[in-house]
């Protein structure tokens, strides 16, 4: 039996955290909620930060998940430039940097993932940046201008959509790439081609196969970035965009099983019957898939909100969710939905050249694992539709656009 007059301590403000706090009152939660994040301002969207925001468009106030307002009416402690510093699981309390604590009866750990750093030579020049959140995108922002020059080491989403809404704004974008493609670690090889094709004609410089070996500059502010193969890119900003690690340190040091991520189970249980964790920071079950791993995304953060949420208030489950994510990049919008396991076919539905098709892949037995939508958004639908379903398809009859899409997803 639940007891929803118990206090909730929510550790991370982000999506998830932000979410779970609004879930618990909306789902019947009496007892105290406190929201603790580290950053100075009250849970917003990170997807705009690297478009809209970095383009100048876009008020803070759309930003926010919800009205600043909202906490207080709801009853939420929103304790803001507040981190963390300690759990004590026997004694049922947090630290705080402030030096306070904060007793639980149900913590949940909601503390996202960190730009990974890049530790070469001159990583510490000023002009090296990373983009995670909202201060760091608006340093970024200003820089940003026609003709100045920005190096992006990472060809992945931040790296990518950093580099449209840098060309947008007229500035001289080259990015930098260890792998032999774009997206290597997130898109299928169709979507790659693609996205390359796609920013060299939007005139970006996209280096491959590069590892960076060094930052250069001139009174302590980067000029350049030095590669391996001795080519010396010249540059008034770097960016860093080579991925993210869970922020799980603070779980580890409490005891809490750990591997590349806080472990839970689809209830958000960790080790530590008293603490759920929830988000990027997670390693958890893919039940879709019989495996786990550690996802990082919006739509992965609301899900793993409504599991606590719902479990804590006595609430049935929510529905197991088709991990979706989402990128946009220019005028193309791409959708992805599954994960792309065990996959032995892909089909391609739709003509590249025309900015519109979809990479459906498929298990040896015809199950749709995943598929990858550009501008399609009628196919991202029936994939997402046909994964949830585990529907199994042919793949000549996907690649046959003279067959509806609907009549194949139902
Ligand atoms: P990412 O998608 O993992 O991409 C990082 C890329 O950088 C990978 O291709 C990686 O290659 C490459 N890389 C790693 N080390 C490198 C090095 N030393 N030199 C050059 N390239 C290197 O990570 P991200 O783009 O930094 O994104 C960070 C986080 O923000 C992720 O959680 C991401 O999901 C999230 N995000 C999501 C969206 C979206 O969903 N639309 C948008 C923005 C950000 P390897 O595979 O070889 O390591």
């Amino acid at each position: 039996m639940s007891d929803t007059s118990a206090r909730a301590v929510i550790v991370g403000a982000g999506h998830a955290g932000g979410s779970a706090a609004a879930l618990l009152r909306q789902y019947g939660w009496q007892g105290p909620v406190t929201l603790i994040g580290s950053e100075p301002v009250p849970p917003y969207q990170r997807p705009p930060l690297s478009k809209a925001w970095l383009k100048g468009e876009g008020n803070f106030a759309d930003l926010l998940l919800r009205p600043a307002a909202f906490y207080e009416t709801n009853r939420i402690d929103l304790r803001l430039a507040n981190e963390v510093t300690e759990i004590d699981r026997s004694d049922k309390t947090v630290k705080l940097s402030t030096g306070e604590h904060a007793a639980y009866d149900h913590l949940i750990l909601a503390t996202g993932c960190h730009a990974r750093p890049l530790h070469v030579p001159g990583h510490d020049l000023a002009g090296i940046v990373a983009l995670r959140t909202l201060g760091d995108a608006d340093r970024l922002r200003p820089l940003l201008r026609q003709g100045m020059r920005i190096a992006i080491i990472g060809a992945g989403y931040i790296g990518l959509e950093v580099a449209a809404s840098a060309r947008i704004l007229g500035a001289d974008v080259t990015v930098i790439e260890r792998e032999s493609r774009v997206l290597a670690r997130v898109a299928s090889i169709p979507l790659s081609d693609f996205f390359q094709r796609r920013h060299a004609a939007a005139g970006v410089h996209i280096i491959m196969d590069a590892a960076v070996e060094a930052f250069g500059g001139v009174g302590g502010q980067v000029t350049a970035v030095r590669l391996a193969d001795g080519n010396r890119i010249p540059c008034d900003v770097a960016l860093i965009g080579i991925g993210a690690a869970p922020n799980d340190a603070l779980a580890r040091r409490a005891g809490l099983a750990c591997d590349n991520g806080i472990i839970v189970d689809l209830a958000t249980r960790t080790s530590d019957p008293a603490i759920r964790a929830i988000g990027d920071c997670t390693h958890r079950p893919l039940p879709l898939y019989h495996r786990t791993g550690r996802l990082e995304s919006v739509p992965n953060a609301i899900e793993q909100a409504k599991q606590v949420a719902a479990d804590l208030c006595g609430r049935p489950p929510p529905a197991p969710e088709v991990p979706w994510f989402w990128s946009d990049q220019y005028e193309v919008r791409l959708q992805i939905a599954g994960l792309p396991f065990e996959t032995t076919e892909t089909a391609v539905r739709g003509d590249p050249s025309a900015e519109s098709f979809a990479v459906f892949h498929l298990a040896g037995d015809g199950t749709i694992q995943a598929v990858e939508a550009i501008n399609a958004p009628a196919e991202f639908m029936a994939g997402r539709m046909m994964i949830a379903r585990r529907r199994q398809a042919v793949a000549a009859r996907l690649r046959d656009v003279s067959c509806s899409i609907r009549e194949l997803a139902t």
